[in-house]
Parts: structure tokens; sequence; C-alpha cells
């Protein structure tokens, strides 16, 4: 059984998967489609790229961020969850895809961007604004049903991708919070910058020495340059009712 399922692998399920994953949460993303960021033509206010980014090399990056961190992807859309054992509510979740053997996980993160008709047999609470449909959360997005959470739009967050993978990461935390997993920030810090102090480096926490922080940036700027190497051939995907020749 899986500690936690993604439901969507968009902007905010990818956030949260980072988060999990690097907290050694065995996390599973599934998706079944493509964000609906796939539409966008040039991504101009997410801070760190000064002259905006490609949408689709945006989510490429930030899939392969996840994966480094070690979660793993399954491609499949989700028809229905339901709890595995009615009289026990610690005992997790069964969730359903088309075509897929169903999925057993301890924790269910929803973020679907607008789809949450599989979690109607959990009776989360969701609400409704116009024709579209948003799961009702607390403040760090856990909704009525312990286990289940949701993230990005679909939580009634606002419509950006920044304030999406923000929501995904502080979810993310939440669920590390509601585990077996010890209190937890996720820094890299300099070495000596708690044990110089004598503190112990804090759960989840790092300290690496100069060496290897300049390996770390070697890397990183490795992946970048050979990211942005190219342009992408890919379009934006346009409005599904916008006809085209
Ligand atoms: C034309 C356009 C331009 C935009 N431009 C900008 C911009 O310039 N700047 C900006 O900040 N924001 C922009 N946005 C908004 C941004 O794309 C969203 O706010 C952001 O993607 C929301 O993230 P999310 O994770 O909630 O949803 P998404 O990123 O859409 O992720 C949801 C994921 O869930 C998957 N999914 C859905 N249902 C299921 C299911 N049942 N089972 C499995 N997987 C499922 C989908 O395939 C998708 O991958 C734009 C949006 C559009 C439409």
């Amino acid at each position: 059984m899986h500690d936690l399922c993604i439901v969507g692998g968009g902007v905010a399920g990818l956030a949260t998967s980072i988060f999990t994953a690097r907290a050694g949460l065995d996390t599973l993303v599934i998706d079944g489609g493509e964000s609906i960021l796939a539409r966008n033509a040039s991504l101009e206010n997410y801070p760190g790229f000064p002259n905006g980014v490609d949408a689709r090399r945006y989510l490429q990056l930030a899939r392969e961020q996840a994966q480094n961190a070690g979660a793993t992807f399954e491609l499949g859309r989700v028809t229905r969850t339901e709890r595995r054992d009615d009289d026990d509510p610690n005992a997790g979740f069964v969730l359903e895809t088309d075509g897929g053997d169903p999925i057993e996980a301890r924790r269910i993160v929803a973020a679907s961007w607008s789809d949450s008709e599989y979690l109607v047999p959990l009776d989360v609470g969701r609400t409704q604004r116009g024709s579209k449909h948003f799961v009702s959360v607390d403040e760090a997005g856990r909704t009525a049903v312990d286990g289940v959470y949701a993230a990005g739009r679909l939580a009634g967050e606002p419509h950006q991708t920044i304030v999406a993978a923000g929501h995904g990461a502080k979810v993310g935390l939440a669920v590390i919070h509601d585990s077996d997993v010890n209190f937890y920030h996720d820094w890299v810090a300099p070495e000596g910058y708690f044990t110089g102090r004598g503190r112990d480096v804090p759960p989840g926490c790092e300290e690496i020495d100069d060496d290897e922080r300049r390996e770390r940036d070697e890397r990183a700027r490795e992946t970048m340059l050979e990211a942005f190497a190219e342009p992408l051939d890919d379009q934006p995907t346009m409005h599904p009712s916008v006809e085209r020749d």
C-alpha cells in the first residue's frame, strides 16, 4: 500500500509530491491527462524566471524534480475512491482507475483541477460555483474525511501557477505532519549551521560541506542548461471550444 496517492500530476500535485517524497513517504502520482497550464502560451508571473518560461518546460522540470525526489508516476484517470474498510477509518483507501488495477493508499491528495467526481463515494464535502465543483478544505488542505486532502484549484485556490504550487507544498506538509514522519522543515544548510551551535541537525534537514555544495550546484546548472538548450516544438493546447482549421 502506498503512503500517499496524489490524483493529478499538474502544478499542485507535483509540488505536493516533491515534499512528501523528499520526506520519505511512498508517493504515487496518478495523472489522466494534461495540466490546464499546458494551455498557457508564456508563463511570466512565476518568480525566478525574469523573462518568463515555456509552461510545458516548467511542467517537465517539475515532474523531473518529483521523480528525482522519489515519487513514482502512473498514467490513468481515477474514477472512484472508497475506504478499504468501512469499520476502520485508518485502513486507507482504494482508488479505481479507467483500465488499471485498483490502487491502495493510506492517504489521498486530490489535485485534479476541476474533477472531484471520484471523491463522491467518500462524501468529502464539495461546493459548487457556476458549473465548477470545489472540495471544501481547512487552512492546511484537509477535507472532512481523515486522510483525504485537496490541493490547488480544486481546493478553491486562486487560478495562478505559483498559488497552486504553494498550496500543493502546504498540503504536502500537512500530509507529512499527519504521517509518522518527524518534525520536518526540508532545509539544506551549510555545514555547521546547526552543529556549529551545538545543535543536532533537525529531522528532515541536512548540512552539506562546501565540496558537496559545489557538486550540487554543478549538477543543477547542467540540468538547467540542458533543459533550456533548445526551443520546444510543443504548441500550447487550445481551448476545446475554439475551432481551428
Ligand atoms: C489559457 C491559460 C493560461 C494560463 N496562464 C497562466 C499564467 O500565465 N500564469 C499563471 O500563474 N497561471 C496561468 N494559468 C493558470 C494555471 O494553469 C492554473 O492555475 C494551474 O495549472 C492550476 O494548478 P492545478 O494543479 O490546480 O491544476 P492542473 O495544473 O490542471 O493539474 C490538474 C491535473 O489533474 C489531472 N487530472 C484531472 N482529473 C483527473 C483524474 N480523475 N484522475 C487523474 N488525473 C486527473 C489533469 O490531467 C492535470 O494534469 C493559465 C491557465 C489557462 C487555462
